[in-house]
Protein backbone atom coordinates (compact mmCIF):
# COMPACT_ATOMS: atom_id res chain seq x y z
CA UNK A 1 0.00 0.00 0.00
CA UNK A 2 1.70 3.23 -1.34
CA UNK A 3 -0.81 5.27 1.07
CA UNK A 4 0.26 3.79 4.35
CA UNK A 5 3.62 4.31 3.56
CA UNK A 6 3.53 7.50 2.16
CA UNK A 7 1.76 8.65 5.52
CA UNK A 8 4.41 7.10 7.59
CA UNK A 9 7.21 9.08 5.81
CA UNK A 10 4.97 12.45 6.00
CA UNK A 11 5.29 12.62 9.76
CA UNK A 12 9.02 12.27 9.22
CA UNK A 13 9.26 15.19 6.85
CA UNK A 14 6.94 17.61 9.35
CA UNK A 15 10.01 16.90 11.81
CA UNK A 16 12.19 17.88 9.42
CA UNK A 17 13.64 21.51 8.46
CA UNK A 18 13.16 21.81 4.52
CA UNK A 19 9.84 20.44 4.58
CA UNK A 20 8.60 22.10 8.51
CA UNK A 21 6.39 24.20 6.88
CA UNK A 22 4.35 20.86 6.33
CA UNK A 23 2.73 21.04 10.06
CA UNK A 24 1.17 24.17 9.29
CA UNK A 25 -1.76 22.79 7.58
CA UNK A 26 -4.51 20.43 9.34
CA UNK A 27 -3.34 17.29 9.16
CA UNK A 28 -6.21 15.59 6.78
CA UNK A 29 -5.42 17.95 3.88
CA UNK A 30 -1.85 16.45 3.69
CA UNK A 31 -3.62 12.71 4.18
CA UNK A 32 -6.00 14.25 1.41
CA UNK A 33 -3.08 14.95 -0.71
CA UNK A 34 -1.52 11.72 -0.15
CA UNK A 35 -4.02 10.03 -1.06
CA UNK A 36 -4.38 12.18 -4.48
CA UNK A 37 -1.17 10.86 -4.63
CA UNK A 38 -1.32 7.31 -4.34
CA UNK A 39 -4.05 7.20 -7.35
CA UNK A 40 -2.51 9.69 -9.31
CA UNK A 41 0.13 6.67 -9.48
CA UNK A 42 -2.09 3.99 -9.53
CA UNK A 43 -3.74 5.10 -12.27
CA UNK A 44 -0.55 6.13 -14.33
CA UNK A 45 0.06 2.59 -13.93
CA UNK A 46 -3.34 1.47 -14.81
CA UNK A 47 -3.50 -0.05 -18.91
CA UNK A 48 -6.84 0.44 -18.97
CA UNK A 49 -5.93 4.72 -18.60
CA UNK A 50 -4.03 4.70 -21.38
CA UNK A 51 -3.70 8.49 -21.11
CA UNK A 52 -2.53 9.03 -17.64
CA UNK A 53 1.05 9.80 -16.82
CA UNK A 54 3.63 9.55 -13.88
CA UNK A 55 2.81 12.85 -11.80
CA UNK A 56 5.31 15.61 -11.94
CA UNK A 57 7.26 17.28 -8.67
CA UNK A 58 5.40 19.87 -7.48
CA UNK A 59 6.57 22.71 -5.67
CA UNK A 60 5.41 25.19 -2.78
CA UNK A 61 3.50 27.97 -4.26
CA UNK A 62 3.22 26.59 -7.74
CA UNK A 63 -0.81 25.10 -8.26
CA UNK A 64 -1.25 25.76 -4.77
CA UNK A 65 -4.59 23.75 -4.21
CA UNK A 66 -5.73 21.72 -1.16
CA UNK A 67 -9.16 20.28 -0.34
CA UNK A 68 -11.17 19.70 3.24
CA UNK A 69 -12.30 16.38 3.50
CA UNK A 70 -14.83 16.41 5.85
CA UNK A 71 -17.95 18.57 5.87
CA UNK A 72 -18.51 18.46 9.33
CA UNK A 73 -15.82 20.25 9.84
CA UNK A 74 -16.95 23.28 7.93
CA UNK A 75 -19.88 25.96 8.40
CA UNK A 76 -21.20 27.44 5.87
CA UNK A 77 -22.96 30.80 6.28
CA UNK A 78 -24.04 33.43 2.91
CA UNK A 79 -20.74 34.79 3.05
CA UNK A 80 -18.79 33.19 5.25
CA UNK A 81 -17.00 29.75 5.39
CA UNK A 82 -15.23 28.58 8.91
CA UNK A 83 -12.33 26.31 7.81
CA UNK A 84 -10.79 24.04 10.38
CA UNK A 85 -7.10 25.78 11.29
CA UNK A 86 -8.38 28.95 9.20
CA UNK A 87 -11.31 30.12 11.15
CA UNK A 88 -14.13 32.21 9.75
CA UNK A 89 -13.71 33.71 6.16
CA UNK A 90 -15.72 36.01 4.54
CA UNK A 91 -15.93 35.09 0.51
CA UNK A 92 -18.05 35.80 -2.28
CA UNK A 93 -20.52 33.71 -3.20
CA UNK A 94 -20.69 33.51 -7.28
CA UNK A 95 -23.66 30.95 -7.38
CA UNK A 96 -26.70 29.12 -5.60
CA UNK A 97 -25.53 26.26 -3.04
CA UNK A 98 -27.83 23.72 -3.25
CA UNK A 99 -27.84 20.40 -2.41
CA UNK A 100 -25.36 18.35 0.83
CA UNK A 101 -22.05 19.92 1.00
CA UNK A 102 -19.18 16.83 0.35
CA UNK A 103 -16.01 18.59 0.39
CA UNK A 104 -14.62 22.01 -0.32
CA UNK A 105 -11.63 23.09 -2.35
CA UNK A 106 -9.22 26.12 -1.75
CA UNK A 107 -7.31 27.22 -4.66
CA UNK A 108 -4.70 30.20 -5.71
CA UNK A 109 -4.96 31.07 -9.41
CA UNK A 110 -2.92 34.55 -10.38
CA UNK A 111 -2.86 35.50 -6.98
CA UNK A 112 -6.52 35.07 -6.28
CA UNK A 113 -7.91 32.51 -3.77
CA UNK A 114 -10.74 30.39 -4.47
CA UNK A 115 -13.24 28.18 -3.04
CA UNK A 116 -15.22 25.88 -4.81
CA UNK A 117 -17.96 23.39 -3.24
CA UNK A 118 -18.42 19.91 -4.40
CA UNK A 119 -22.03 19.19 -3.73
CA UNK A 120 -24.45 16.05 -3.67
CA UNK A 121 -27.95 16.75 -5.75
CA UNK A 122 -30.39 14.88 -7.41
CA UNK A 123 -31.25 16.94 -10.78
CA UNK A 124 -34.87 16.33 -12.59
CA UNK A 125 -34.31 16.71 -16.20
CA UNK A 126 -36.52 19.42 -17.95
CA UNK A 127 -37.97 17.23 -20.83
CA UNK A 128 -40.83 19.10 -21.02
CA UNK A 129 -39.05 22.86 -21.98
CA UNK A 130 -37.27 21.43 -24.73
CA UNK A 131 -37.74 22.13 -28.64
CA UNK A 132 -37.85 19.54 -31.06
CA UNK A 133 -35.00 20.69 -33.55
CA UNK A 134 -31.88 19.23 -34.39
CA UNK A 135 -28.90 20.60 -35.57
CA UNK A 136 -25.45 19.65 -37.00
CA UNK A 137 -22.11 21.50 -35.87
CA UNK A 138 -18.91 21.43 -37.61
CA UNK A 139 -16.18 22.57 -35.54
CA UNK A 140 -13.37 24.69 -37.48
CA UNK A 141 -10.17 26.70 -37.22
CA UNK A 142 -11.53 29.87 -39.21
CA UNK A 143 -15.36 29.72 -37.56
CA UNK A 144 -15.23 28.02 -34.28
CA UNK A 145 -18.67 26.63 -34.80
CA UNK A 146 -20.91 26.24 -38.17
CA UNK A 147 -24.48 25.24 -37.55
CA UNK A 148 -26.47 23.37 -40.39
CA UNK A 149 -28.98 26.21 -40.46
CA UNK A 150 -25.98 28.06 -42.00
CA UNK A 151 -24.62 30.30 -39.24
CA UNK A 152 -20.84 30.90 -38.60
CA UNK A 153 -19.41 31.78 -34.60
CA UNK A 154 -16.46 33.43 -35.54
CA UNK A 155 -13.24 32.43 -32.58
CA UNK A 156 -13.15 35.13 -29.91
CA UNK A 157 -11.29 38.16 -31.43
CA UNK A 158 -10.43 40.04 -27.95
CA UNK A 159 -8.52 36.38 -27.15
CA UNK A 160 -5.98 37.02 -30.09
CA UNK A 161 -5.20 39.97 -29.15
CA UNK A 162 -4.74 39.34 -25.40
CA UNK A 163 -2.18 35.95 -27.18
CA UNK A 164 -0.06 38.98 -29.12
CA UNK A 165 0.21 40.72 -25.34
CA UNK A 166 0.99 37.37 -24.02
CA UNK A 167 3.76 37.10 -26.22
CA UNK A 168 4.94 40.11 -25.29
CA UNK A 169 5.56 39.89 -21.96
CA UNK A 170 6.99 36.33 -22.34
CA UNK A 171 9.66 38.22 -24.43
CA UNK A 172 9.90 41.07 -21.46
CA UNK A 173 10.45 38.44 -19.37
CA UNK A 174 13.77 36.68 -20.61
CA UNK A 175 15.25 40.02 -20.44
CA UNK A 176 14.80 39.84 -16.69
CA UNK A 177 17.31 38.03 -14.22
CA UNK A 178 15.67 34.80 -13.31
CA UNK A 179 14.26 34.76 -9.71
CA UNK A 180 15.20 38.61 -9.18
CA UNK A 181 12.16 41.26 -8.16
CA UNK A 182 11.02 42.50 -11.16
CA UNK A 183 11.20 38.83 -12.94
CA UNK A 184 8.99 37.61 -10.13
CA UNK A 185 6.32 40.94 -10.85
CA UNK A 186 6.90 40.16 -14.32
CA UNK A 187 6.05 36.27 -14.09
CA UNK A 188 2.80 37.50 -11.76
CA UNK A 189 1.42 39.57 -14.78
CA UNK A 190 1.99 36.98 -17.26
CA UNK A 191 -0.23 34.36 -14.97
CA UNK A 192 -3.26 37.16 -14.36
CA UNK A 193 -3.10 36.89 -18.03
CA UNK A 194 -3.20 34.10 -18.99
CA UNK A 195 -6.37 33.29 -16.25
CA UNK A 196 -7.60 36.39 -18.23
CA UNK A 197 -7.67 34.55 -21.54
CA UNK A 198 -8.86 31.18 -20.10
CA UNK A 199 -12.16 33.01 -18.29
CA UNK A 200 -12.48 34.80 -21.91
CA UNK A 201 -12.23 31.42 -23.72
CA UNK A 202 -14.92 29.79 -20.98
CA UNK A 203 -17.45 32.56 -20.77
CA UNK A 204 -17.57 32.40 -24.27
CA UNK A 205 -18.14 28.85 -24.95
CA UNK A 206 -20.38 28.34 -22.00
CA UNK A 207 -23.02 31.30 -23.82
CA UNK A 208 -22.79 29.06 -27.07
CA UNK A 209 -23.54 25.77 -25.97
CA UNK A 210 -26.03 26.87 -23.49
CA UNK A 211 -27.64 28.68 -26.44
CA UNK A 212 -26.99 25.74 -28.64
CA UNK A 213 -28.70 23.04 -26.03
CA UNK A 214 -31.41 25.68 -25.13
CA UNK A 215 -32.77 25.65 -28.70
CA UNK A 216 -32.08 22.10 -29.58
CA UNK A 217 -33.24 18.60 -28.60
CA UNK A 218 -30.98 16.73 -31.00
CA UNK A 219 -27.10 17.88 -31.29
CA UNK A 220 -24.70 16.54 -33.75
CA UNK A 221 -21.07 16.83 -33.68
CA UNK A 222 -18.38 15.24 -35.30
CA UNK A 223 -15.89 12.30 -33.44
CA UNK A 224 -13.07 14.51 -32.74
CA UNK A 225 -10.53 11.88 -32.30
CA UNK A 226 -10.98 10.76 -36.12
CA UNK A 227 -11.52 14.30 -36.74
CA UNK A 228 -7.98 14.85 -35.40
CA UNK A 229 -6.33 11.91 -37.23
CA UNK A 230 -7.53 13.00 -40.55
CA UNK A 231 -7.26 16.50 -40.33
CA UNK A 232 -3.24 16.63 -39.44
CA UNK A 233 -1.94 17.10 -42.73
CA UNK A 234 -4.82 19.43 -44.30
CA UNK A 235 -3.94 21.98 -41.22
CA UNK A 236 -0.65 22.81 -42.37
CA UNK A 237 -1.60 23.32 -45.86
CA UNK A 238 -4.37 25.64 -44.88
CA UNK A 239 -1.96 27.81 -43.25
CA UNK A 240 0.92 27.94 -45.01
CA UNK A 241 4.02 29.84 -43.35
CA UNK A 242 6.93 30.54 -40.88
CA UNK A 243 7.12 27.59 -38.32
CA UNK A 244 4.15 25.79 -39.34
CA UNK A 245 5.07 22.74 -38.17
CA UNK A 246 6.03 23.45 -34.61
CA UNK A 247 3.67 26.18 -34.55
CA UNK A 248 0.07 23.54 -36.24
CA UNK A 249 1.18 21.46 -33.19
CA UNK A 250 1.19 24.14 -30.62
CA UNK A 251 -2.69 25.93 -32.31
CA UNK A 252 -3.98 22.11 -32.82
CA UNK A 253 -3.17 21.12 -28.58
CA UNK A 254 -4.81 24.97 -27.91
CA UNK A 255 -7.74 24.81 -30.29
CA UNK A 256 -8.46 20.79 -29.72
CA UNK A 257 -8.69 21.80 -26.44
CA UNK A 258 -11.55 24.15 -27.24
CA UNK A 259 -13.34 22.24 -28.77
CA UNK A 260 -13.48 19.01 -26.13
CA UNK A 261 -14.42 21.35 -23.20
CA UNK A 262 -17.12 22.43 -25.62
CA UNK A 263 -18.38 19.30 -26.47
CA UNK A 264 -18.23 18.44 -22.68
CA UNK A 265 -20.52 21.96 -21.91
CA UNK A 266 -22.64 20.49 -24.63
CA UNK A 267 -23.30 17.08 -23.36
CA UNK A 268 -24.30 18.06 -19.76
CA UNK A 269 -26.45 21.25 -20.91
CA UNK A 270 -28.23 18.99 -23.13
CA UNK A 271 -28.27 16.07 -20.52
CA UNK A 272 -29.72 18.69 -18.13
CA UNK A 273 -32.53 19.56 -20.25
CA UNK A 274 -33.38 16.22 -22.12
CA UNK A 275 -31.53 16.44 -24.83
CA UNK A 276 -29.04 14.16 -26.18
CA UNK A 277 -25.36 14.75 -28.26
CA UNK A 278 -24.62 12.25 -31.30
CA UNK A 279 -21.22 11.91 -32.01
CA UNK A 280 -20.94 10.60 -35.81
CA UNK A 281 -17.93 10.01 -37.91
CA UNK A 282 -16.13 12.53 -39.74
CA UNK A 283 -15.41 11.32 -42.57
CA UNK A 284 -16.01 12.86 -45.86
CA UNK A 285 -18.28 15.15 -44.14
CA UNK A 286 -15.57 17.80 -46.00
CA UNK A 287 -16.30 16.19 -49.71
CA UNK A 288 -20.20 14.62 -50.06
CA UNK A 289 -22.65 17.56 -51.31
CA UNK A 290 -25.34 17.67 -48.51
CA UNK A 291 -27.62 17.71 -51.62
CA UNK A 292 -26.91 15.09 -53.85
CA UNK A 293 -24.35 12.97 -51.72
CA UNK A 294 -21.71 13.12 -54.59
CA UNK A 295 -18.61 12.30 -53.04
CA UNK A 296 -15.30 13.96 -54.50
CA UNK A 297 -12.37 15.59 -53.20
CA UNK A 298 -12.76 18.52 -56.02
CA UNK A 299 -15.98 19.51 -54.52
CA UNK A 300 -14.17 21.69 -52.11
CA UNK A 301 -12.64 24.45 -54.37
CA UNK A 302 -11.22 26.75 -51.41
CA UNK A 303 -11.01 26.37 -47.85
CA UNK A 304 -14.23 28.56 -47.92
CA UNK A 305 -16.20 27.39 -51.51
CA UNK A 306 -17.79 23.93 -51.83
CA UNK A 307 -19.44 23.29 -55.58
CA UNK A 308 -20.93 19.67 -56.48
CA UNK A 309 -19.49 18.77 -59.31
CA UNK A 310 -22.62 16.85 -60.26
CA UNK A 311 -25.44 18.51 -59.53
CA UNK A 312 -23.33 22.27 -59.24
CA UNK A 313 -24.71 23.53 -55.94
CA UNK A 314 -22.91 26.23 -54.65
CA UNK A 315 -22.57 26.59 -51.05
CA UNK A 316 -20.20 27.76 -48.15
CA UNK A 317 -17.82 24.12 -47.55
CA UNK A 318 -18.23 24.18 -43.25
CA UNK A 319 -22.04 24.35 -43.63
CA UNK A 320 -22.11 21.62 -45.98
CA UNK A 321 -20.19 19.88 -43.64
CA UNK A 322 -22.56 21.10 -40.72
CA UNK A 323 -25.48 19.60 -43.35
CA UNK A 324 -23.51 16.32 -43.57
CA UNK A 325 -22.95 15.85 -40.27
CA UNK A 326 -26.67 16.41 -39.39
CA UNK A 327 -27.61 13.96 -41.69
CA UNK A 328 -25.27 11.17 -39.91
CA UNK A 329 -26.82 11.63 -36.45
CA UNK A 330 -30.47 11.72 -38.12
CA UNK A 331 -28.75 7.95 -39.50
CA UNK A 332 -27.43 7.11 -35.95
CA UNK A 333 -30.77 8.00 -34.31
CA UNK A 334 -32.58 5.94 -37.12
CA UNK A 335 -30.81 3.00 -36.36
CA UNK A 336 -31.07 2.97 -33.28
CA UNK A 337 -34.83 3.26 -33.03
CA UNK A 338 -35.04 0.26 -35.31
CA UNK A 339 -32.55 -1.67 -32.91
ZN1 LIG B 1 -24.36 17.65 -55.50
Amino acid sequence: MYYQELDFWSKLWKQSEEYGFLKECPAHILQQKLRDLERAFRDAFDKKQPNKRLPTFKKRGLNDSFRFPEPKQIKLEYQHITLPKLGKIRFYRSCDIVGEMKNVTVSRQAGHWYISIQVEHELESQTTTISSQSIGLDLGIKHFVTTSDGEHQAPINSFRQHEKRLAKLQRELSRKKRFSFNWKKQTRKIAKLHQKIANIRRDFQHKLSTELCKNHALIVVEDLKIKNMSRSASGVSENPGKNVSAKSGLNKSILDQGWYEFRRQLEYKSYWRGGIVVEVNPQYTSQRCSHCQHIDAKNRQTQEKFVCLKCSSEMNADVNAAKNILAAGHAVMACGARA
